[in-house]
C-alpha cells in the first residue's frame, strides 16, 4: 500500500521551504492538473528528497555506498513497486506516478534513483506483465518492500545496442534449464536477489532463439565481475553476471521459448521512462542550484542572476527541462492509456537525457570554479547526467527507434 503518512512520518513532516520551492521553477507543476493522488505523491517523494538523500548523496557517491536505508524506506511507502497491485504488495498506482516519483527521488540522487528505476521497470515490470501468478507471488511480492531488490541482464561484453546477438546459452538438463555465458554492465547486481537473465536456446534463430529466465541470487554457477569504477551513479552497482553451469528449474522461465527478445523491448519501452524521469531530476536539481547560486554569486557589484548572458543560460536550461519534462508525461499518459507509447518513450527519454547533460553543463558554467569541485553538487549532477544518453538505449538507438516508427507512420 502507497503508506504516504508513514513516510511523512520518516521524513519529519512537510514543512520547510525547499530549495527547490525556494527557486521558484515550478511553473509546470503548477499548471498541470495532477490528480490529488499524485500530487501527494509527488509533494512526499520531494520532501523525501530534501531530507534524506540531498544530506546524503554526495558522501554515498564518493564511498560508493549502495543506500540501503533510503530504499528500505522508499520501500515501505510503495516507491519500490509503484505499479504492483496492492494483493502483491506494491502502491497499485500508474506509470505517470512513477514518473513523477522517480523525477523527485532523482533529483535527490540519481543513484539511489535508478537503483529504484530498476527495480520497477526492469525487474518487477516485466514479471508483472508476463509472468505466471506463482511466478508474480515468488518473484515480485518480496522485491516491493526495498529488502530486496532486482536486476535485468540484457547487455553482454560483446553487445550492448545490439541485443538481440545475445550469446549467454540456455540449455534444457532434464528439468532444469543450464546457464552459460557472461552478461555485462548489471545495475544492482552486487546489491540484488534476483536476476532476469536473457539467454539463446538456439543462436541460429538469433533474436528470436531469445528467452528470459529468473534466478535467484546469490545461486550455484552465478558469479559477480568487479564492481565498475564509474563516472557517475557511483552508489549503485554495476558489475558483470558470469554463469557457468548455472541451474534453474525449468519454471524459472518467463514468458515463453523464445519471446525473450520481445520481453526485453518492451521491458526498456518503460524503462526508458524511468531513465527519462531520472534524467529530469537531474536537469531539475542542477536549474535549482545554478538558479540559487545566480542569486547570491555577486560579481563586478552585483548578482550575476543581473548578467543577461547567465539568465538566457537559465532560461535555455528551464526551457530543455520543461519540453522534456511534458514528453515524458505525455509517454507516460499515453502508457497508462494503453496506447502505443514506443515513439514517445524514446523522444521522452532522448530529450531528459540531453537535457540533463545541458543542464549540468550550463550549470557548472554558472558556478564558474565552484561548479568544478565536490564542495558543491553540480559536478556530480555533470557526472551523473552522462549515463543518462548511454543506458537503456544509447541515444543513437533512440534516434533510430523515433524514425523507425516515424517511418512506419508514413507508409501507413
Ligand atoms: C552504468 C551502466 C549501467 C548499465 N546497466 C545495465 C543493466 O542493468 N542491464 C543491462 O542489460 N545493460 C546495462 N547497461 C548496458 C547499456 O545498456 C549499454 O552500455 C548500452 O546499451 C550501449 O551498449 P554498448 O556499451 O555495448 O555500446 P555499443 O552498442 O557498442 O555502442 C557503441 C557506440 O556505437 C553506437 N551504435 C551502436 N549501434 C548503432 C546503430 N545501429 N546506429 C547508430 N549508432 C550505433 C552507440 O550509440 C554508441 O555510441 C549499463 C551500462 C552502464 C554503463
Amino acid at each position: 500500500t502507497l503508506n504516504l503518512p508513514c513516510l511523512l512520518v520518516v521524513v519529519g513532516g512537510t514543512g520547510g521551504t525547499s530549495v527547490r520551492q525556494a527557486s521558484g521553477c515550478r511553473g509546470l507543476s503548477q499548471l498541470a492538473e495532477l490528480p490529488e493522488t499524485h500530487q501527494l505523491l509527488r509533494q512526499t517523494c520531494r520532501d523525501y528528497a530534501d531530507k534524506e538523500l540531498i544530506p546524503v548523496a554526495a558522501k554515498l557517491d564518493k564511498e560508493h555506498a549502495y543506500p540501503a536505508k533510503q530504499i528500505k524506506e522508499l520501500g515501505s511507502i510503495g516507491v519500490m513497486a509503484i505499479e504492483v497491485p496492492e494483493d502483491l504488495g506494491g502502491a497499485g498506482m500508474d506509470y505517470l506516478a512513477y514518473c513523477l516519483a522517480l523525477e523527485e527521488i532523482s533529483r535527490g540522487c540519481a543513484s539511489t534513483g535508478v537503483i529504484v528505476s530498476v527495480n520497477n521497470s526492469l525487474y518487477v515490470g516485466p514479471v508483472l506483465k508476463f509472468g505466471t501468478e506463482e511466478q508474480k507471488k515468488r518473484w515480485i511480492s518480496p522485491f516491493t518492500t526495498g529488502e530486496k531488490v532486482g536486476c535485468f541482464a540484457l547487455s553482454e561484453p560483446g553487445n550492448g545496442s545490439d541485443a538481440g546477438a545475445a550469446s549467454t546459452m540456455a540449455h534444457q538438463d532434464g528439468d532444469h534449464w543450464v546457464l552459460n555465458g557472461t552478461k555485462a554492465w548489471i545495475t544492482n547486481s552486487w546489491d540484488a536477489s534476483a536476476v532476469i537473465v536473457f539467454a539463446t536456446t538456439d543462436k541460429k534463430l538469433k533474436h528470436k532463439g531469445i528467452s528470459a529466465f529468473l534466478v535467484p541470487m546469490p545461486h550455484s554457477g552465478l558469479s559477480l565481475g568487479k564492481k565498475e569504477d564509474k563516472l557517475g551513479i557511483r552508489a549503485s552497482s554495476t558489475a558483470n553476471i558470469i554463469l557457468e553451469d548455472c541451474r534453474i528449474p525449468l519454471d524459472n522461465m518467463l514468458g515463453s521459448r523464445g519471446a525473450g527478445f520481445k520481453i526485453a523491448m518492451q521491458t526498456l519501452d518503460s524503462g526508458r521512462l524511468g531513465i527519462a524521469s531520472q534524467a529530469l531530476g537531474i536537469a531539475q536539481a542542477s536549474l535549482d542550484c545554478a538558479a540559487d547560486y545566480a542569486l547570491k554569486r555577486t560579481a563586478f557589484g552585483a548578482p550575476i542572476g543581473k548578467l543577461q548572458a547567465i539568465q538566457f543560460k537559465l532560461a535555455d536550461m528551464a526551457v530543455a527541462l520543461e519540453s522534456a519534462r511534458l514528453l515524458t508525461w505525455k509517454a507516460a499518459l499515453l502508457r497508462d492509456s494503453k496506447k502505443p507509447f514506443t515513439k514517445e518513450a524514446a523522444m521522452a527519454k532522448l530529450s531528459a537525457s540531453e537535457a540533463a547533460t545541458f543542464c549540468s553543463h550550463q550549470a557548472i558554467q554558472i558556478l564558474g570554479g565552484m561548479g568544478y569541485v565536490t564542495d558543491m553538487p553540480a559536478e556530480r549532477h555533470y557526472r551523473d547526467a552522462r549515463i543518462t544518453e548511454i543506458y537503456e538505449g544509447t541515444s543513437e538507438i533512440q534516434r533510430l527507434v523515433i524514425a523507425g516508427q516515424i517511418l512506419k507512420e508514413y507508409q501507413l
